[in-house]
């Protein structure tokens, strides 16, 4: 039985890798993992694991009530501040560069720590505004 459930965990985390960029609905996971018979179930628990080990985000774009969901444990993405366009729901990383500047003034200023992993700035990207 923890096999079995290990083994489409692994599924899906291969996954939501090739898919790094893409913003994916459960429902969407759900029918691309049907034919390796990973069930529905197994994706919104392995989902749900998963964004609270911090590998994966939820997204909620502002027009629509739809749930998305991102894998972000990408090597950068542990370097980088996050940025979510609310309109289109993309999200960006802000570069290592830019993100050690903006973490280190908020440090100085404020004595506060961002952690980088946890931050998602909320805004409008380039081809939105
Ligand atoms: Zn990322
Ligand atoms: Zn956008």
């Amino acid at each position: 039985m923890a096999k079995y459930s290990t083994r489409q965990r692994d599924i899906l985390l291969s996954y939501l890798e090739a898919h790094a960029d893409e913003q994916m609905s459960i429902q969407k996971i759900a029918s691309d993992l049907e034919e390796q018979k990973v069930s529905s179930s197994a994706v919104y628990r392995n989902l749900f694991e998963l964004e609270k080990e911090n590998r994966v985000k939820r997204c909620i774009r502002d027009n629509s009530r739809e749930v998305l969901y991102q894998y972000i444990d990408l090597p950068e993405c542990r370097s980088s501040l996050h940025l979510m366009c609310r309109v289109c729901g993309r999200m960006f990383h802000l570069e290592p560069e830019q993100t050690n500047k903006l973490v280190e003034h908020v440090e100085k200023a404020q004595g506060f720590v961002i952690d980088k992993s946890e931050t998602i700035l909320y805004g409008v990207c380039k081809d939105c505004r």
